[in-house]
């Protein structure tokens, strides 16, 4: 942790030192989350662009320097990160876009982003000497945490709501972690798992209250900038359900910006469904956040009260972000499109980025020769009921060449 300064209270501003802190500030309590600063001058004297060209791991772990771990700290052994980034040739035609990109992160060893943040997790919990960890989540963070604890043998509790896609729920029983599923909603599975894991000492990753989780997400736009050769796109799209990812893509352009890597912040934009969007709505009237009931086919990003969203609010402002809102329909059909035009299965808050790219087009927000990246930031086969609504079934047929004939 040598290249941290302090961790910073999002709402009072206390800097604390690592060692002083576990998750959220002392005096402002849960809400008080903490932002991990980093002394550039000190990263600069040792990290260059150039150094990085010749690192054969190609890993999020690459980018270690920028991340707040100890030195000599283990790292977990499944492979997270350098995920593709695809030009995607038959999608740019189809949207009329001349440098489109894809960056797949369903493609990381559980399946979706969140592997970047728990990988930081399970490093700081085996720092701590943690034999024991939890979370709640929607579903994919919970499945990430379990599948990085197996690799490196630490027990896992999760709480999830009931309602939680088989998938995910396959994973996380697979993985051999212990569920509670909770008659409720993923925030009150949050709050439940936060008293917890204080009343039986579990080592906590719950989003935005462990502070190192954006961390490891801001790896995917470290990625991003260097799969781009330090050129970092015009626009960029991500899906928003606690803002976690969001704040991460921002740290991680800031970092580059920091360094002198880049020389500007792209435009990121947050996308968010229709039924469950309360960052959109509190970024739209310039407001603070008011907890909504959520409800959409995104099980990802199905969150009414967005742990992150103070930092996600403050980032938006400072960097001039955007958000956007699509409906069930708009993300369904951004599975279809990403499936057939680009060959790539997200699942729907995966695809919502797209979703709000298409939207972004229509509303005259993205010029043609703009470079865009759309980052998917989950697989669709860990929620196959959900892409099953996005297309329609045939019904069997007679097992002969003239029924062939007929329907093909
Ligand atoms: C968690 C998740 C998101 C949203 O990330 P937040 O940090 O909660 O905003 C988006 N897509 C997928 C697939 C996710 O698992
Ligand atoms: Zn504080």
């Amino acid at each position: 942790m040598k290249n941290v300064k302090f961790l910073k209270c999002v709402l009072c501003g206390r800097e604390y030192l690592p060692e002083e802190v576990e998750y959220t500030c002392p005096e402002c309590g849960p809400a008080g989350i903490l932002e991990v600063l980093y002394d550039y001058e000190k990263i600069k004297r040792g990290f260059f662009r150039e150094k990085l060209v010749e690192d054969r791991n190609h890993s999020m772990w690459r980018y270690r320097p920028l991340l707040p771990i100890n030195d000599n700290s283990p790292l977990p052994p499944l492979h997270v990160g350098w995920t593709p980034l695809y030009p995607a040739e038959r999608l740019r035609k189809k949207l009329n876009l001349k440098n489109l990109f894809i960056k797949d992160d369903g493609r990381n060893p559980t399946a979706s982003l969140k592997d970047r943040a728990s990988a930081v997790g399970i490093v700081k919990a085996m720092e701590k000497g943690a034999r024991e960890i939890t979370c709640a989540s929607t579903g994919n963070a919970a499945s990430s945490w379990a599948g990085l604890a197996a690799s490196v043998g630490l027990k896992a509790y999760i709480f999830v709501p009931e309602t939680a896609p088989q998938g995910k729920l396959a994973q996380l029983l697979i993985f051999g972690a212990i569920i509670f599923p909770v008659k409720g909603s993923y925030d009150q599975a949050f709050d439940l798992c936060i008293e917890a894991s204080g009343h039986f000492g579990w080592y906590n990753r719950n989003t935005a209250y462990n502070p190192y989780l954006v961390e490891g997400k801001k790896t995917v736009a470290l990625e991003i900038a260097e799969q781009l050769g330090w050129e970092p796109p015009d626009s960029i799209f991500v899906s928003v359900g606690d803002g976690c990812i969001l704040s991460g893509v921002f740290k991680g352009f800031f970092d580059l910006l920091s360094l002198g890597w880049i020389e500007r912040m792209p435009r990121v934009f947050g996308v968010q469904a229709e039924g469950a969007a309360p960052l959109f709505k509190a970024w739209k009237e310039r407001r603070p956040l008011e907890p909504m009931e959520p409800k959409t086919i995104a099980d990802s990003i199905s969150v009414g009260i967005p742990r992150n969203g103070v930092m996600a609010l403050r980032d938006l402002y400072r960097w001039s972000g955007m958000m956007i809102s699509v409906s069930d329909e708009e993300i369904l059909e951004a599975m279809r499109i990403l499936g057939r035009e680009a060959g790539v299965f997200g699942e729907p808050a995966g695809a919502a980025s797209l979703a709000g790219l298409i939207r972004a087009q229509k509303d005259g927000l993205i010029g043609e020769n703009e470079k865009v990246v759309v980052i998917i930031t989950g697989n669709g086969l860990k929620d196959v009921s959900a892409a099953l609504q996005a297309v329609r079934m045939p019904e069997p047929i007679e097992p002969t060449l003239e029924s062939v004939e007929r329907k093909k």
